[in-house]
């Protein structure tokens, strides 16, 4: 079978590529070994955050990173066995983030950022899944002073580029969601994001639209992806197909299929847990919570409460070790009544980040019939339909809508 484009990842970011191109008049296969959004684009926390800018930081106060290194802060953990490894990416990511680095960061983002729902709102539309997205923003909360004040920066920002987003009073936050438990000190209302029941659903949704309109599903390894006469060959479960160009959209797997090719980005993994809880009779949230000093992200899904947990810093396939789902879930039952886990055990995903927490989405430096669309960190479900138009766009020779240069892979060399 002969496409003109192997899309290899049917993650959300794998999946809006092979649309976009598919719309574009491209003959497109997308090659997964499992079934589209059954993984990271499965377990997120929902949210389309097409108005959060400043990348999440290393933490540069001695409190912050003291809380990190004694494991107090239940946001972050590590093994220790991975740090070795990680020494000269947690290095380059520290530098990164600096104020003034994080700031000119949120800067190069914020085009793709914000037409991040706009994109979406696109592919949902043809693609029948509206059903899965919620407009009513995200609430956030607050412990103390110094967290409100730390959210000052992010409201200048969100107001430079025209961002609602406004700081509560406790009493306003229980106004909007009043079977919160009245144990914090204040909040803020993000409120132009839209969050979705099921980040899963809403990636099926979109890979079934694909297939609609005329482009081929395949389970197949992207490690058995080879050069060929006329470009890339792959075997699938429905016999080899091949291609003049591939895309690599494989999330924290990319590397297993760059590294054989000669290359060497420095993607690296935050893992992150979620369990879903069974929610007290009559208590409802309707937009997801956040808590940041707890650790923690609440949001409505259709399988139940999902708790879902900030970073954990291991080697991508290190055993699970959980740990932040029962810190945080003692500090999310002080806040909303969720009752009996629903999970066997705790879901396990991990975020693929460069240390300059930017994606690289463009052409692969040493072949001319390669692309990559990867290392979206903390917002890969937020960006994908719109990593998905501009990969497509540069692929296609269109002009683009974004200036995809502080994307480009040749920033690492
Ligand atoms: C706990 C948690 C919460 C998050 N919350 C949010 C959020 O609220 N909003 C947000 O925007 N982002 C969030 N993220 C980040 C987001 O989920 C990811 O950035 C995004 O899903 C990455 O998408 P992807 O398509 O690049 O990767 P994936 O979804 O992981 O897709 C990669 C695909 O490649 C396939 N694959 C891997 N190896 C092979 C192989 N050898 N052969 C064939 N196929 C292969 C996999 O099966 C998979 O389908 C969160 C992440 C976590 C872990």
């Amino acid at each position: 079978m002969r496409y003109d484009v192997l899309v290899l990842g049917g993650g959300i970011v794998g999946t809006s590529i092979a649309l976009h191109l598919l719309e574009r008049g491209r003959a497109v296969a997308l090659i997964d070994r499992r079934g589209p959004g059954e993984e990271t684009s499965y377990g997120n926390s929902g949210l389309v955050e097409c108005s959060s800018l400043l990348p999440i930081a290393f933490p540069r106060g001695f409190k912050a990173l003291a809380d990190v290194v004694l494991k107090r802060y239940p946001g972050a953990n590590y093994h220790w066995s991975a740090l070795p490894g990680l020494a000269p990416w947690l290095f380059t990511y520290w530098r990164n983030s600096s104020p003034e680095r994080l700031d000119a960061t949120a800067r190069i983002m914020q085009p793709l950022v914000s037409t991040s729902l706009v994109e979406h709102q696109a592919l949902a539309r043809k693609a029948g899944a509206e059903g899965y997205f919620r407009p009513t923003g995200w609430l956030k909360i607050h412990h103390s002073e110094a967290a409100c004040r730390a959210e000052e920066r992010d409201f200048a920002l969100a107001a430079e580029f025209g961002y609602r987003a406004r700081p509560l009073t406790r009493e306003e936050a229980l106004a909007l969601e009043p079977d919160l438990k009245p144990g914090f000190l204040a909040g803020s209302h993000w409120i132009d994001p839209h969050s979705v029941s099921s980040p899963g659903g809403v990636t099926k949704a979109y890979a079934a639209y694909f297939e609609k309109i005329g482009g081929k599903l395949l389970r197949g390894d992207a490690l058995r992806v080879e050069r060929s006469g006329i470009g890339w060959t792959a075997g699938t479960e429905h016999g080899p197909v091949e291609a003049r160009e591939a895309v690599v959209a494989l999330g924290p797997w990319s590397m297993d299929v760059l590294a054989p090719l000669g290359y060497g980005f420095p993607l690296a993994v935050k893992r992150g847990y979620h369990m879903h809880y069974k929610v007290a009779e009559g208590a409802k949230l309707s937009r997801p919570v956040l808590d940041e000093e707890g650790g923690y992200v609440l949001t409505p899904m259709v399988g139940g409460m999902r708790l879902t947990t900030g970073a954990e810093f291991a080697r991508r396939d290190a055993p699970k070790t959980p740990v932040q789902v029962d810190w945080t879930e003692k500090r999310a039952r002080g806040l909303f009544p969720i009752g009996a886990r629903a999970d066997h055990e705790p879901w396990m995903g991990a975020r693929p980040i460069l240390p300059d927490s930017r994606p690289i989405i463009g052409r692969a430096p040493r072949h001319n019939n390669l692309w990559l669309a990867f290392g979206h960190q903390h917002l890969g479900f937020t960006l994908g339909p719109a990593t998905g138009r501009l990969l497509a766009e540069m692929m296609t020779g269109a002009e683009t809508y974004v200036d995809p240069k502080p994307f480009a892979a040749e920033r690492f060399g």
